[in-house]
């Protein structure tokens, strides 16, 4: 750029008034788009050195709802108090947006430890990383529409438990679940493979039929439920890991208009034993 610069200036020397004018209109522009990209890259450098200092600042972190993430690993209960933070920062519009720089990325070439596996929905309105604003390698996802599961998800459920070593399970609804209204409405003939994701959905949906008005939001949450008790109860792995205290496995439903995701006190209830400490970490 310099030396395109340089060169104007020797093609100004040599020009007429006019065309003197025009050439120095043309560096200064070439001037503003260079100071430009060096303030950019400036105020990245910044914004990135400014992000380590604050993260061993104990204000900062309580004020971000910081939970550190070698503990969510190890502790599935810190891991629920993680992903309950970064959520809160996504709701008030205040995502810091972590682990995302290039070397980390570069580095997780080597292997991945994710603190929390979500059983999602494919709405596209559901990114499950930016709703938690977590980063990379944190977050273990299955996603299929209405998180309806199949042999190949139980699989990769216990997968993420017996050899990624993650200790919590969400299983993420949305509100205005398509497969849900599709299992609410329960329509003619639905095409093709549609069928399966209604029937799979359908004992919410009739359990909650002529409960009120709001009848797609309590399917939205008895599927959720649901699906809770089926991991719960899936032999051999997740069973096993529920019953012993050692897997939590628990329910939340995301709200498309406020981006809240409310974990489900249905499915925080009577867990079964734990030797996790369950004290909040928040901010530590
Ligand atoms: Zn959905």
């Amino acid at each position: 750029m310099d030396k395109q610069i340089l060169n104007l200036f020797k093609l100004i020397k040599m020009t007429n008034r006019k065309m003197q004018l025009i050439l120095c209109f043309g560096v200064f522009l070439m001037f503003l788009q260079t100071s430009c990209a060096q303030t950019r890259n400036t105020s990245e450098r910044d914004q990135s050195t400014m992000n380590e200092e604050n993260l061993q600042s104990r204000e900062w972190r309580e004020e971000n709802y910081i939970v550190n993430r070698d503990s969510a690993s190890a502790n599935p209960y810190y891991g629920l108090q993680k992903l309950r933070g970064g959520n809160q920062r996504f709701e008030q519009g205040r995502s810091i947006h972590p682990r995302q720089h290039p070397e980390l990325v570069e580095a997780l070439v080597e292997g991945q430890y994710p603190f929390a596996t979500i059983v999602g929905c494919s709405d596209s309105r559901v990114a499950t990383e930016i709703i938690f604003d977590q980063g990379f390698g944190d977050l273990f996802v299955a996603r299929t529409a209405g998180q309806v599961m199949t042999q190949a998800s139980y699989a990769t459920l216990e997968y993420a438990y017996l050899n990624l070593g993650t200790k919590l399970i969400v299983v993420l609804g949305h509100s205005s679940c398509g497969a849900v209204t599709a299992a609410v409405e329960r329509p003619a003939d639905p095409p093709s493979h549609i069928v399966s994701l209604i029937n799979a959905i359908k004992p919410a949906a009739l359990a909650v039929e002529g409960m009120g008005d709001n009848q797609l939001e309590m399917a939205v949450k008895q599927n959720v439920i649901n699906q809770v008790e089926e991991l719960r109860r899936l032999e051999a792995v997740l069973s096993r890991g529920y019953e012993k205290g050692d897997l939590l496995i628990v329910g939340a439903v995301y709200d498309l208009p406020t981006g809240n995701i409310e974990f489900l006190e249905e499915t925080l209830q009577e867990l079964p034993a734990t030797n996790y400490s369950t004290k909040d970490i928040t901010g530590l």
